[in-house]
């Protein structure tokens, strides 16, 4: 599978289509999702073209890999949920047909802001 130029993340990227930004830096971007489905539902999509995360691990550098994982926390503590001044959050990442992946650019799911429940329906 080929990475889709026009998958709305990339749109999003690409300043395309709006949407209410969180946090950037080199390597990440991170906005708010247009559909909540909990008190704070929060994306965070690398800057490179990825698919979902296989496509990450295998193709992104270090560097990335490393910013990505870092912007989580920094994503994280700017919405006032990380573990070390609150209750903490949820993370997810759907991966492809049985995973559940719509969007075809990796992105990491970030819920919190409230107790949010049981880790699979
Ligand atoms: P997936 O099912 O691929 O893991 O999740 C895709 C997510 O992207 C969904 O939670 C959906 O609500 C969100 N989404 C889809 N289109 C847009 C959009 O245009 N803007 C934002 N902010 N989120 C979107």
């Amino acid at each position: 599978m080929n990475y889709d130029e026009n998958n709305i993340f990339a749109k999003i990227l690409r300043g395309e289509i709006p949407c209410k930004k969180i946090y950037e830096d080199d390597y990440v971007l991170s906005f708010h999702d247009i559909n909540p489905q909990k008190k704070i539902h929060a994306l965070i999509i690398p800057k490179g073209k990825y698919i979902n995360l296989d496509d990450f691990s295998k193709n992104a550098s270090e560097k990335e890999i490393i910013g990505f994982v870092k912007g989580i926390s920094i994503v994280a503590k700017k919405l006032g949920i990380s573990s070390d001044i609150a209750r903490g959050y949820r993370t997810l990442s759907n991966i492809s047909e049985h995973g559940g992946q719509e969007v075809p650019h990796l992105h990491f799911h970030i819920f919190g802001g409230e107790n949010v429940g049981k880790m699979v329906q």
